[in-house]
């Protein structure tokens, strides 16, 4: 095993930190896609100081060795092969702090917030906080506030989301994040990045151009809002993705990115490639945008397909769509383009 060394010490390291990590796990329990090979060795840090003390030690003791960092793994295919070095999966970074509950006098804070010309109350999350329970906690009667109700449905973390600007029905990160935490591996250091600084557009943000740049966390600005109507929105959003998304299969959510002026799933829906297979990989028949894994569908099986619902597609429209998920890749030999 390449690396073997280097990995050794890490996990040497992190035992003695008290840090869980695991020899051998399969990522395939780490991704919605149920697809992935193992990795060499995982690490689960608890919270924002484990994980940058697992990224020093990283840079300390690594030897090179890859290192990928993965949420709830929702928005990648990781090779068949698996991964041959360390992955740091941040689902135990999960810390949350409202600023209200910061202040001496909570209900006083929300009383001057709500009659203010600004009524807004920032959130801090650690990168590993779920989007789905942020947003839903963020509707509740306690809280009420609004500005994540898009994120009710995605399955993913908020530093996953944070690098993806995941989106739906109309909003983004983009729309309510003002700073983020990160961790440079080149250098060290911890760095704070401004929104306007962070390139966030259409799944995209600057961390994508950046793969040494680990988010720690982010600062959201939501806004104080009207109860019933936040949880009508989120009910609203969750029903919509029930009845037109294949949630009842594994997947990786929408495999291409919008064209301009068109709909990935339209055009690959004319171009009559519902229902089509590679071994267990599957475009959905309920929603053309996503392939799903309809059982032992491998990685090879999922890019064989994306290959083929490319190449039709650029036949009849003369474009070719551009992948949303990330490949994860061996860390050796294979190439992290689609
Ligand atoms: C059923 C379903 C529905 C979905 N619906 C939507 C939707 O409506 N809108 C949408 O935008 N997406 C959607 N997705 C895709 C996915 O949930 C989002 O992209 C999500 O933000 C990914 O978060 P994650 O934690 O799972 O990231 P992962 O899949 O774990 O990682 C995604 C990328 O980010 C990197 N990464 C993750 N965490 C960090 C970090 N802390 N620092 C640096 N890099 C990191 C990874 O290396 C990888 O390159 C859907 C997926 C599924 C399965």
């Amino acid at each position: 095993m390449p690396y073997q060394e280097a990995l050794e010490a890490l996990y040497t390291a992190f035992r003695e930190n008290g840090i869980l990590c695991k020899w051998d796990e399969p990522m395939s329990l780490h991704t919605s896609f149920k697809i992935g090979g193992n990795a060499a060795l995982t690490v689960w840090p608890s919270g924002k100081a484990q994980t940058v003390l697992v990224l020093s030690l990283w840079r300390e003791l690594g030897g090179g060795c890859p290192l990928r960092v993965l949420g709830k793994g929702s928005n990648v295919l990781v090779s068949d092969k698996g991964f041959h070095g360390l992955v740091v999966l941040t689902t135990k970074a999960k810390r949350v702090v409202f600023e209200e509950d910061e202040a001496p006098d909570r209900e006083a804070f929300r009383r001057a917030a709500v009659e203010s010309i600004a009524p807004f109350c920032r959130v801090y999350a650690e990168c590993g906080a779920p989007l789905k329970v942020l947003s839903y906690i963020c509707g509740q009667p306690d809280r009420e506030l609004s500005g994540l109700e898009f994120a009710c449905g995605i399955p993913g973390t908020v530093g996953g989301a944070i690098v993806m600007n995941a989106g739906a029905y109309g909003s983004d990160i983009e729309q309510v994040l003002v700073s983020t935490e990160y961790y440079d591996l080149s250098t060290g250091q911890i760095v704070q990045l401004r929104d306007s600084e962070m390139d966030l557009s259409y799944r995209h943000s600057i961390f994508l151009d950046h793969p040494e740049w680990i988010v720690l966390s982010g600062v959201f600005k939501l806004s104080y809002g009207y109860g019933p109507a936040i949880r009508e929105q989120m009910k609203k959003n969750r029903d919509s993705r029930k009845e037109k998304q294949p949630v009842e299969f594994p997947s990786a959510g929408s495999v291409f990115k919008r064209p301009v002026d068109n709909f990935a799933a339209r055009m690959i829906d004319t171009a009559g490639l519902k229902g089509v297979a590679v071994g267990g990989a599957q475009v959905s028949e309920k929603h053309a945008g996503f392939i799903i894994n309809t059982g032992g569908a491998t990685a090879e099986d999922v890019k064989a397909l994306v290959c083929l619902v490319r190449d039709e597609v650029e036949k009849l429209y003369r474009y070719r769509l551009e992948c949303e998920i990330r490949l994860v890749v061996d860390g050796i030999t294979d190439t992290d383009t689609w």
